[in-house]
């Protein structure tokens, strides 16, 4: 049931409002709610302000899920109250304000003539498009920027490229393993790994045998700023995506860190071995939920790290799982925004397949006969979340195998996520779901048939489709498409040895059978109406 709109919407949320001149005016955007901060750190309270800003371009350059925008306001407002009650002089700028220009650029300029600052600080943005933005509006308003580096991260941006130089082919595992020695997690005093391996992904890819009995997450009660922006973004997004019912994502520190501690005591000693497992009516499964709010900064990456090698020290947790969190916070997440910064600003036009195809029209709705799709993509609408296998091998894997533009899924990710920021879904999506660059996130595209899900979920057991069958009225749609991009990319494909034993299966396929498999893919792209694949 939607929550009812407080009786006094503004109440919630006090007009906090600056009289200038001020000496240094520092930006807060919506995800840098981290008061350590460089850009806020060390400010006069008596002489500075914040300007912190709810621009509606933020909610519709891509059409956000309707629990993104209310988890990214709610957020910024409870941040900004904390910030004032801490001494902090803020500019708030809601969206509901009437002299609202709705546009980074028209804030700066409005702010910088009514507070006339000498200087604006920002803390690195965690877009290529906003840093444009931001760079332009002070530009323009005549006043100098001064950008500082975002030490939420583990690896500054200039240690990212220096470990990139001269590589031909990054490979995660081994900037992992650098972070890991560095930061001497989970590491023997000769230096060995502990329990004599890097890695224990062979553990780390059971699938259920059963429905598995998952203790319910951490879930934050919306209170009145909630409530209230819950109101304001059904008011005035009521065509963006997604269910707003389920709303229950941390919006406060305090929260993220409850979120944390529960993960850790609940979910984190089974999250390794299930960490590629998929159930139907199963969202969250093991997972930590963390990612919206690390992204958001209301957590640190290390205190994620340290709770979880503590429960690993204390045996409250394996090494199989813990290996695997920390696995996905000091290697993925740090190599994904290394990638993102390093790779420059064009990383986002790469289409490495040449593939062109339109994005099928039930990634908006959940409408489809395809159980795993239904599955992903419905428990996305409902709670603007899916984990990383189903991101990867289910809403991702059919993109890359139907031919779908790679910026058209990216942005289908980027708008439908509460976790999305554009530093780590471009790479994940354009890179290593869509290999649209190349082979730079990932070494081989992630293609797979309906086999794979079959052998991870229980999806398939309610399907009308068989993932066995490759053509007929029965044949899964992974299946006949998988074997179609094979074919479509045999060429392209082939100086990638990673790819050879796939490709070796194409080569075994009759002309004739590879020509049915291409008339089918066909048609099902025809049914389900993508076009401009050829
Ligand atoms: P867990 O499974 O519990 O993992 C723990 C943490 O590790 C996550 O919270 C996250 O911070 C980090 N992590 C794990 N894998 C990655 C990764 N590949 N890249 C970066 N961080 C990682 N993650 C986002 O935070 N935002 C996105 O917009 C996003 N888009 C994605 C799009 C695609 C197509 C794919 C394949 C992955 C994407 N990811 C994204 C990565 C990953 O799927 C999510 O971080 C994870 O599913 C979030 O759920 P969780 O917090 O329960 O993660
Ligand atoms: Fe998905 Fe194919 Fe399995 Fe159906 S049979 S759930 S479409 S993989």
């Amino acid at each position: 049931m939607r929550p009812k709109p407080p009786r006094h919407l503004h109440d919630s949320m006090p007009n906090l409002a600056v009289r200038g001149p001020v000496r240094r005016l520092a930006i807060v955007l919506g995800d840098q709610l981290d008061p350590a901060a460089d850009a806020i750190k060390g400010l006069d309270t008596s002489r500075d302000a914040i300007l912190m800003m709810e621009v509606s371009e933020e909610s519709t350059h891509v059409p956000s899920h309707k629990q993104r925008t209310v988890l990214f306001l709610s957020a910024m407002r409870h941040f900004a109250k904390h910030l004032a009650q801490s001494g902090y002089r803020v500019r708030y700028v809601r969206l509901e304000d009437p002299d609202n220009t709705h546009s980074f650029r028209g804030e700066i300029d409005r702010a910088v003539h009514e507070l006339m600052p000498e200087r604006i600080l920002c803390t690195h943005p965690g877009e290529w498009r906003v840093k444009n933005l931001i760079e332009e509006a002070t530009r323009a308003a005549g006043v100098p920027l001064e950008t500082r580096p975002d030490r939420h991260f583990l690896v500054d941006l200039e240690d990212f490229d220096a470990w990139m130089a001269g590589r031909k082919q990054p490979v995660m595992e081994h900037f992992y393993r650098e972070q890991r020695r560095r930061m001497n997690a989970l590491l023997e005093n000769d230096g060995r790994p502990t329990g004599g391996d890097w890695n224990f992904d062979e553990d780390n890819r059971r699938a259920f045998k059963r429905a598995p009995k998952v203790p319910k997450p951490y879930s934050s009660r919306p209170d009145a700023v909630t409530q209230a922006v819950i109101h304001l973004v059904e008011e005035r997004f009521p065509d963006n995506p997604g269910s707003i019912e389920s709303f229950r994502w941390p919006v406060t520190r305090t929260q993220a860190l409850k979120a944390l501690d529960d993960f850790v005591q609940n979910r984190l000693a089974e999250f390794g071995t299930y960490q590629d497992a998929m159930w139907a009516d199963e969202p969250f499964l093991y997972h930590s939920l963390l990612s919206a709010s690390l992204n958001l900064k209301l957590l640190d990456p290390r205190e994620c790290i340290g709770k979880a090698l503590t429960a690993y020290e204390s045996g409250q947790a394996p090494l199989n799982s813990v290996e695997g969190f920390i696995r996905q916070i000091i290697g993925w997440r740090e190599f994904i925004r290394g990638i993102y910064w390093h790779e420059g600003q064009d990383y986002g036009s790469r289409n490495w397949l040449d593939q062109h195809g339109t994005l099928p029209e039930f990634y908006w709705t959940g409408r489809t006969d395809m159980v795993c799709m239904r599955q992903a993509i419905g428990q996305v609408l409902a709670c603007g979340y899916g984990h990383h296998i189903q991101r990867l091998m289910v809403t991702g894997n059919f993109a890359l195998i139907a031919g779908v533009d790679p910026r058209l899924i990216s942005d289908w990710y980027l708008a439908m996520y509460v976790d999305a920021v554009d530093w780590v879904t471009l790479p994940n999506t354009l890179g290593m779901v869509m290999h649209a660059d190349g082979g730079v996130v990932g070494t081989k595209p992630y293609a797979a048939s309906g086999k794979y899900i079959e052998r991870m979920s229980n999806y398939c057991r309610g399907c009308p489709f068989d993932p066995a069958a490759r053509i007929g009225s029965k044949a899964c749609p992974f299946t006949t498409l998988y074997w179609d991009f094979l074919i479509r990319n045999r060429r392209r494909l082939s100086g990638n040895r990673r790819m050879s034993m796939m490709l070796r299966n194409v080569d075994r396929m009759t002309d004739a059978e590879q020509s049915a498999v291409c008339v089918h893919a066909h048609r099902l792209r025809e049914g389900f109406g993508i076009s401009g694949v050829s």
